[in-house]
């Protein structure tokens, strides 16, 4: 009797699986996710790849590394390409993020584009040096209740060339019943320390990355990552700067600044950095000492929310306001902004508002 049992629930799941590889097959061939190639740069790199796959991801898989801050929720635009041949056209997640003359130019987000026939693609030249690393947690320390300093001590390959300002893309592991997944966070250790990257990351609530970085990651534990990515770095040699950052924007900003510093800098910086309170403030003595080493930095926090009694001396209210007070004339400054969109839009109107042209005006937007 029992035996019978058993055969019948063999024969049922053999049945279920063999209907499940028929199924797979069946979509394989009608999406006709057949091998694909990607031509990259007019055969400057040909890839032969598995359909099916989206290509942002099926470029990854082959070294390729396009900058994309939200791993592929075709949410953050940074991965567009121009697909030129084979790529159909943009879907409805991504045509809020093209204008008409990207869509004209065959701009998409290479992580909405799904691999079904051969594509021709276009790629700027030096995403070709992105790479990813393998290396381990040196340290992760407290800086603040919802912020933590990440160091990751590089092992394969053993070095990273980057410009002060860029990010990379941590890859985290599965965790809890979440899924694996890459989001950007801006280095902040100088050029010069270039066997290791650090970090800051700020905890954001059920947020996946930051969660994992929290609550998963120790020290000393594997980590992996691609970069660097991202055109957010000091431009002219000579204009004055007003570096405005919230939060942890404060990571490209003190990458660029200890970089200064250890290029002789000569520019005039003066940094406004927003937060609510005292509690979230961090590296005030690092900034502080380099006001005192310096005679061309100025740092000047500023907090929305501190508790109108308390000891604070230094300035209050929104960082927007603060600037103004202290720069109501911008026009000959260049100006680096970090943090959250919000913050950064509201900045960028009030420098244009006291003469600063556009074009002066650089940002990473930690969207
Ligand atoms: C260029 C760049 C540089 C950056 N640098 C830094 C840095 O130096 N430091 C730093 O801390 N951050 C940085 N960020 C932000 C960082 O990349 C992450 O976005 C951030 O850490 C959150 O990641 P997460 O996986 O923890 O949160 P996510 O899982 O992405 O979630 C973020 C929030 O969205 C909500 N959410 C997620 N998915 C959905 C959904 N489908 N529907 C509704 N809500 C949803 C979550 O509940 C959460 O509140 C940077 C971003 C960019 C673009």
């Amino acid at each position: 009797m029992l035996s019978g049992i058993l055969i019948s629930v063999a024969f049922l799941v053999a049945c279920g699986l063999a209907l499940a590889g028929l199924l797979l097959l069946a979509e394989r061939r009608i999406l006709n996710f057949g091998p694909c190639t990607i031509d990259i740069n007019n055969g400057k790199k040909v890839l032969q790849v598995d359909g099916g796959n989206n290509l942002l991801a099926a470029l990854a898989e082959n070294d390729i590394f396009i900058p994309s801050a939200c791993g592929g929720r075709g949410t953050c635009a940074y991965c567009k390409l121009k697909v030129l041949d084979g790529g159909g056209t943009a879907g409805p997640i991504e045509t809020p993020y093209l204008t008409q003359e990207e869509i004209k130019d065959k701009v998409r987000l290479s992580c909405q584009v799904r691999l079904r026939n051969d594509v021709r693609i276009r790629i700027p030249n030096h995403l070709f040096d992105i790479k990813r690393f393998r290396g381990r947690v040196e340290h992760k320390r407290s800086l603040t209740h919802d912020t933590v300093e990440l160091r990751i001590a590089l092992e394969e390959p053993s070095q990273i060339s980057f410009q002060a300002g860029q990010y990379i893309q941590l890859e985290s592991e599965p965790y809890r019943g979440r899924e694996a997944v890459m989001r950007a966070y801006s280095i902040s250790s100088p050029p010069s320390q270039n066997n290791a990257v650090e970090t800051v990351i700020r905890l954001v609530p059920d947020g996946i990355c930051t969660t994992w970085v929290f609550e998963v990651l120790k020290e000393n534990d594997p980590v992996t990552f691609s970069g660097p990515y991202g055109e957010f770095h000091l431009s002219d040699p000579d204009r004055p700067c007003l570096f405005v950052a919230g939060g942890s924007g404060m990571a490209p900003i003190w990458s660029m600044l200890r970089d200064m510093r250890e290029n002789n800098n000569r520019r005039p910086v003066s940094y406004f950095f927003g937060a609510l309170t005292q509690a979230d403030l961090f590296y005030v003595d690092d900034l502080r000492q380099l006001e005192r080493d310096t005679d061309w930095f100025r740092f000047i926090p500023a907090l929305s929310n501190e508790p109108p009694e308390s000891d604070w001396e230094g300035e209050r209210g929104l960082i927007t306001d603060v600037i103004t007070r202290h720069r109501p004339e911008t026009a000959g400054d260049e100006a680096y902004l970090c943090g959250s969109p919000g913050m950064i839009d509201a900045a960028v109107r009030v420098l244009t508002a006291g003469g600063m042209p556009e074009n002066q005006v650089f940002y990473d937007k930690f969207a």
